[in-house]
């Protein structure tokens, strides 16, 4: 009989998009975490210590505790780097107060925030990284009042799904099963994903008389991905957000990634496109520049020119690249934009707040970038430059 491993929600979804996915996770393999990743992880924290705050002084909602949240708030952690410090800090500062502003603190009922739910093999409760641990959840928010529980979890990102895509990926489905095995009398979970940015819940009930099939499927996936040895990579759309594409040889060799051209080109799109953070990338990148001095990029309509002489470094590029997407821009007007310049900066930002009610907002983003990533004068300075090319 395979060993009997531990599992969560995410781990099953890895290894239902990708087995090789969940592989890369078990083998501790390194992973790109984007900027978006970690503004959410950050901003998990923060809203936890706001509604703590709220909770202690028993006030359901308070716009201005967010400042004085977020100075206390601590983003040392080593996969943020110096540079993204205080543009993460300005993302997580606007989500808290997006979340205070819509969300009120309940002061009727118990709150359970980041609980962590941990469950034998047969469902006995057991503590987090017991021996015998076989199934974990962590929920951001738990409330629980006699036959009555409420589970929340927070999206930070741009992107809302549809309702029958929500339901599909079975998170709070799955965190819902865990109540039910936590609290034997609860007989119904509210469920609700909450999209801070966009200020919009999508809500749906789950059952007690549910909640077995929940776990046979549960218990089917975690048994299939134990007597899985294999784990074999499946490229697809999954690759798109996965964290382990620069260490998945099957994702580089594959159509997905082939289509694009490959060698340095590819290594600048690749940068420019925020798809690779790893710093072989960035220096393989460099050397070759040094080599050719001129890289055409895909398309062949445009290069990259190393300068060497100028302030903005191939990280800034890409750390505004990020923000720019972040924001809402689109990635084909990042793809356009490849010399970036202040100017240029201004016009994406333009997309994201228009006309006169958005100038405030694209100044103080303006200005964010550029003590982040550039310089704050008028002229284009970038070590690396795109210009088209005749042919
Ligand atoms: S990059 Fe694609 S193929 Fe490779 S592990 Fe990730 S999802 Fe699977």
């Amino acid at each position: 009989m395979p060993e009997r491993k531990a599992y969560s929600h995410t781990r099953l979804s890895q290894y239902v998009a990708c087995p090789a996915q969940l592989g890369f996770t078990e083998a501790k393999a390194p992973q790109e975490r984007g900027r978006p990743l970690l503004v959410g992880i950050v901003a998990h924290q923060a809203i936890e210590d706001y509604m703590t705050d709220c909770v202690a002084r028993r006030i359901p909602s308070d716009v201005d505790a967010v400042a004085r949240i977020m100075d206390g708030l601590s983003i040392d952690r080593k996969d943020v780097l110096p540079a993204q410090v205080d543009l993460v800090r300005a993302e997580v500062g606007r989500l808290v107060m997006d979340f205070a502003e819509t969300y009120p603190v309940p002061m009727d009922r118990k709150l359970m925030l980041e609980q962590e739910l941990a469950f034998t093999h047969d469902w006995q409760p057991t503590s987090w990284w017991g021996p015998q641990v076989r199934w974990r959840s962590k929920l951001d928010c738990l409330e629980v009042s006699g036959t009555q529980a409420r589970i929340r979890d927070w999206k930070t990102g741009q992107y809302v799904p549809t309702e029958d895509e929500v339901r599909e990926g079975g998170q709070l489905d799955r965190y819902a099963l865990a109540v039910f095995k936590a609290f034997p009398d609860v007989t119904e979970v509210d469920c609700e994903y909450q999209y801070i940015r966009r200020r919009y819940t999508q809500a749906f009930a789950v059952h007690r008389d549910q909640a077995p099939a929940i776990q046979e499927e549960v218990e089917h996936l975690m048994a299939a991905a134990d007597a899985d040895d294999d784990k074999e990579a499946v490229p697809g759309p999954a690759c798109g957000t996965c964290f382990y594409r620069m260490a998945c040889q099957d994702y580089l060799t594959c159509d997905r990634r082939t289509a694009t051209p490959d060698s340095t080109a590819e290594l600048a799109a690749l940068h420019y496109l925020l798809k690779a953070r790893a710093k072989d990338v960035e220096a393989a990148l460099k050397e070759r520049l040094k080599v050719e001095g001129v890289i055409t990029l895909p398309g062949g309509k445009k290069t990259l020119q190393y300068t060497g002489s100028t302030k903005w470094s191939i990280q800034d590029v890409q750390n505004t690249m990020g923000e720019l997407l972040g924001l809402g821009v689109k990635l084909k007007d990042c793809w356009g934009a490849l010399t970036l310049s202040k100017t240029k900066v201004e016009s994406l930002l333009k997309k994201v707040w228009p006309g006169r009610e958005g100038a405030a907002k694209r100044k103080d983003m303006l200005d964010t970038i550029l003590k982040q990533h550039g310089v704050a004068g008028t002229e284009n300075r970038l070590t690396l430059k795109a210009v088209k090319h005749d042919g």
